[in-house]
């Protein structure tokens, strides 16, 4: 089978820069993908990257659109490299698109999904949630590990103190913490959660640098909080090495740049694991691709990380 083949680059803006432990975010770049087969069915896909959690650059995403003729086939879409992540998933999404059309239709989800939002960083937090609790959220996550701990421990420790019953709090620490900084968070969060025991801190994601694996098994065996991978498993290949280097807790997973989701779901099929399905920051044609994987793959039932569309004003989506 052949399919007509365009592309376009776009570019959106956070209303306000995202802030993490790499760096100030202000604007999403991305490629969104059009494939029209011989009968007429149409697919949507989009590839948008994140290099600094190890994807390819939007430079080379972009080169290696511009290289494909305006015709390609199923061979082509299966065969990209592994070196191109988000490539495969924006073509193989539009492809698996384009041949779902009727399906999708057909639809009906029995367990929808929960999403957690995410909050600004620093003291922001503290009255950004009220807002995102009145629209339905129930699971939050805050970035730390970007100011210095101390004045996040204080952050915090209100923060928690003004949670009601029933929220759910992720920390993201992006890997920047210190092995001795990353005790004390999770000191700090089993302290808490024995203090209160209605507060329900869910996980703490990413402390340390994906090159220090051994110690976050460890630190996982030390404390009641759980702890999340998430740069440590950007694509399949690190996903893969993670489970067989034994880490069995929490994988954050992000559709729009692990790669292939065929071999994303096979894995997942294969080995069960306890997965929280995550944004990039795409539109909603990756958005909507993503969350089908979603719900087809989250076991556990865990929020989704994807309230984040309050990040982005409706006029540049
Ligand atoms: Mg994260």
């Amino acid at each position: 089978m052949q399919y007509k083949f365009h592309f376009h680059p776009y570019k959106r803006q956070f209303i306000r820069p995202l802030q993490t432990n790499h760096g100030t975010w202000d604007i999403r770049e991305g490629i969104i993908i059009h494939l029209v087969s011989e009968t007429g069915n149409i697919g949507f896909g989009e590839i948008a990257p994140i290099p600094w959690f190890g994807s390819e650059t939007i430079e080379q995403a972009s080169e290696f659109c511009q290289q494909l003729p305006s015709q390609i086939s199923e061979e082509i879409i299966f065969s990209i490299p592994d070196r191109l992540p988000t490539c495969q998933f924006g073509f193989e999404s539009a492809w698996k698109m384009l041949n779902e059309t009727l399906e999708i239709e057909k639809r009906i989800n029995p367990n929808p999904l929960k999403f957690s939002a995410l909050l600004p960083a620093g003291n922001a937090a503290l009255n950004a949630w009220k807002c995102l609790w009145k629209n339905g959220y129930r699971t939050f996550k805050w970035k730390i590990s970007i100011n210095p701990i101390v004045e996040e421990i204080a952050i915090f420790e209100s923060f928690v103190q003004a949670l009601p019953e029933g929220a759910k709090l992720r920390l993201d620490a992006n890997g920047g913490l210190n092995y001795d900084e990353a005790n004390l968070w999770l000191f700090t969060c089993d302290r808490m959660m024995a203090k209160n025991h209605s507060l329900d801190i869910e996980f703490i994601e990413q402390p340390l640098p994906p090159s220090q694996f051994i110690e976050m098994l460890e630190l996982g065996n030390c404390y009641g909080t759980k702890i999340a991978l998430d740069e440590s498993v950007a694509t399949l290949e690190q996903l893969e090495t993670c489970y067989q280097n034994g880490w069995c807790s929490i994988f954050v997973i992000k559709p729009g740049i692990i790669g292939s989701p065929s071999r994303l779901r096979q894995f997942c099929q294969q080995y069960q694991i306890d997965a929280v399905f995550s944004s990039v920051f795409e539109t909603d044609i990756g958005r909507n691709a993503a969350l089908r994987l979603a719900e087809e793959l989250s076991l556990h039932k865990r929020a989704v990380g994807f309230g984040i569309n309050h990040w982005f004003s409706e006029d540049n989506s």
